[in-house]
């Protein structure tokens, strides 16, 4: 089988696939209050397209995990049955989800039976105003209600993704914490990275990794995991001794770009090599000009083979991708 190495030595074996770039909520690091302009459907990839072009990287080029994201993957109408597809495929690749849970109470079931394996759920806030600031939407109560079907339906372990914003949740890091170790859920906190569609992200307002180790630390004795990193972009922490783990991604200050296996594909067909890349692959043109499994998997390796060795956001040429994380895939 090919694979899909760069030019600085790393190998992508994990596909992070958008399935739209709708959303229902309007994280304030995300989405502008107003939300975007929608990506056309014309342009956005059918069902059949994206497990065709998934079969292509996990049949042909060693994808060995797909993960669903978006925008909202539950949005997606076809998603249990693109599941569903992608499960079939020979090697069956591991197949998890990021989302923000609402509705996940009614689909999980449907969704584990297809053969969704792993989920990760977006979380920034465990009180209902803070949630709603965060957010826009006053749904908390939604995402508790699908945390909870994740876990009924065997969707475990479950993990909680969380962004900490300067003066609107940052306090709230320890209750995050103790509320997701109560439940069982293994919180992971992101650094906020230059990706929101309204370009509002400033370095010195970011809450780094460290503040908020700090600030964990004041509250629960966190020790080094030992177990190997690997490509997980999450440090991980043993709280109180464990079990219990607290992850730590820190983007912006502490890169793993080095240890990178990811590789992105958008809802309307473009392969990116990074989620700061500026350049983009059309794979769905090839695909709807007929092009073969063949060609379609070297135009995907030719697009890997750029990758830059690292996201530059320190580089004081950097300059933020004119796509919005919520339409390239978090
Ligand atoms: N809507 C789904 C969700 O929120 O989980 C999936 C898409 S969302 C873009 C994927 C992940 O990206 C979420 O965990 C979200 O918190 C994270 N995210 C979005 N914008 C971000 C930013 N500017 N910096 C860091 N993480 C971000
Ligand atoms: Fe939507 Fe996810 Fe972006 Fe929040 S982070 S606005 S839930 S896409």
């Amino acid at each position: 089988m090919d694979s899909l190495p760069d030019q600085h030595g790393r190998i992508a074996t994990d596909l992070r696939v958008s399935l739209t770039d709708r959303c229902n909520l309007r994280c304030d690091y995300c989405m502008p209050a107003e939300g975007l302009e929608w990506m056309a459907s014309e342009i956005t990839l059918t069902d059949d397209e994206v497990v065709r072009l998934v079969r292509v990287a996990v049949e042909r080029l060693g994808v060995r995990q797909v993960r669903f994201t978006g925008g909202e993957p539950l949005l997606r109408r076809g998603l249990v049955d693109i599941v569903t597809r992608v499960g079939r495929l020979h090697p069956r690749p591991r197949i998890a989800m990021t989302t923000n849970a609402l509705g996940l109470s009614r689909s999980a079931p449907a969704l584990a039976a297809a053969g969704l394996d792993r989920i990760n759920v977006s979380l920034d806030s465990v009180r209902p105003e803070t949630f709603a600031t965060v957010t826009r939407r006053d749904r908390l109560a939604d995402v508790v209600a699908g945390l909870e079907a994740a876990v009924a339906a065997g969707l475990e372990p479950v993990k909680v993704n969380a962004v900490l914003l300067r003066g609107l949740n940052d306090v709230e890091a320890p209750e995050l914490l103790s509320w997701c170790m109560a439940r069982g859920y293994r919180l992971r906190i992101i650094e906020q990275m230059p990706l929101d569609a309204q370009h509002g992200w400033d370095r010195s307002a970011m809450v780094t990794a460290e503040e908020t180790l700090d600030r964990l630390s004041q509250h629960f004795d966190l020790s080094p995991a030992t177990q190997p990193r690997g490509s997980a972009p999450a440090e991980l922490f043993l709280v109180d001794g464990g079990p219990a783990t607290v992850g730590i991604i820190a983007s912006v200050t502490r890169p793993f770009c080095g240890d990178c296996d990811r590789v992105r594909l958008t809802a309307d067909g473009q392969v990116r090599n990074c989620l700061f890349a500026r350049a983009e692959s059309d794979l769905r043109s090839a695909l709807r000009a007929g092009a073969d499994d063949e060609e379609i998997a070297s135009r995907w390796q030719l697009a890997m083979w750029t990758k830059a060795p690292g996201h530059g956001i320190d580089d004081e040429r950097f300059l933020q991708p004119v796509r919005p994380m919520s339409s390239i895939g978090g």
